[in-house]
């Protein structure tokens, strides 16, 4: 049963040195049908990964440690999945535990149950659960349904479809076993910027997601076990800290259930 976002304690993230990428380098496979795929491989690559495009079927069976999903269309990208028979595979492999980060777009392609706003309207300041608000409609966003949360499609509406704003990056990946990282939780909060296009609102959460950032107690990014989702843009900053996060998990993954 979904609920309320809970107030994010906001903390410092461990990452890993600049321009370097967890112990050995991971692979991470960035969703390239089609939307802001070039500018997460770019993030990446600065981090240290190596990258790799999924356009078809075939490159599935490349190896790969984890997953981007961009913005873009989510409706297009959730039929292409399907076309190109990409889907089923990639939906298994998020549940059963591949690393993802989803943005905007990929965020509603993760999302549990998605609505969209009608055309021209707003929510409401405080959004809730909008299952049964006549002002939101079923949408055709058939995606992985993996992210226990609620979304809705172009959430602030098209007067407001693009702003920049800055909030402060939670604590996560919790529990951190090293000393290292246990340190990081009492590091300050820090601001990052925050981008957002035609951006969904996430309206309710299951308990277990955590709030990672969080704008006027709303929820903007947010992790649920091995997924990881933002209603903005990190890859059009000059901010990595969402990518430091990301890739902190993957090493910590990758450390306690090392590949056979
Ligand atoms: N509004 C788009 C959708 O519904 C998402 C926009 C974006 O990814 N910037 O898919």
């Amino acid at each position: 049963m979904l609920g309320h976002a809970a107030a994010p304690a906001l903390a410092d993230a461990p990452t890993p040195a600049a321009g370097s990428a967890p112990a050995a380098a991971p692979t991470v496979a960035v969703l390239a049908l089609q939307g802001a795929f070039i500018e997460h491989e770019k993030k990446l690559a600065k981090l240290g990964c190596r990258t790799i495009e999924l356009r078809q079927r075939a490159d599935l069976q490349q190896h790969f440690d984890a997953l981007v999903l961009p913005g873009g269309e989510s409706t297009v990208q959730a039929k292409l999945l399907r076309e190109l028979d990409m889907f089923d595979d990639l939906q298994a492999r998020i549940a059963q535990g591949l690393p993802v980060l989803g943005t905007c777009a990929g965020l509603i392609l993760l999302a549990e149950h998605v609505h969209s706003a009608s055309d021209g309207r707003t929510l409401a300041t405080s959004p809730s659960d909008t299952s049964a608000d006549p002002n939101h409609s079923a949408t055709p966003v058939n995606g992985f349904r993996t992210f226990p949360i609620t979304v809705v499609r172009n959430g602030y509406g098209r007067q407001l479809g693009s702003f920049v704003a800055k909030a402060k990056l939670a604590a996560h990946t919790p529990p951190l076993p090293s000393s290292a990282a246990a340190d990081s939780l009492t590091a300050p909060a820090k601001e990052i910027p925050l981008v957002f296009i035609r951006a969904p609102r996430i309206t309710a959460t299951s308990p277990e997601v955590q709030t990672l950032v969080a704008l006027d107690s709303e929820p903007m990014a947010v992790r649920f076990k091995n997924q990881f989702g933002c209603t903005f843009h990190p890859e059009l900053t000059d901010d990595d800290s969402i990518y430091r996060m990301f890739l902190n998990h993957l090493h910590m993954t990758c450390v306690r259930e090392p590949k056979n």
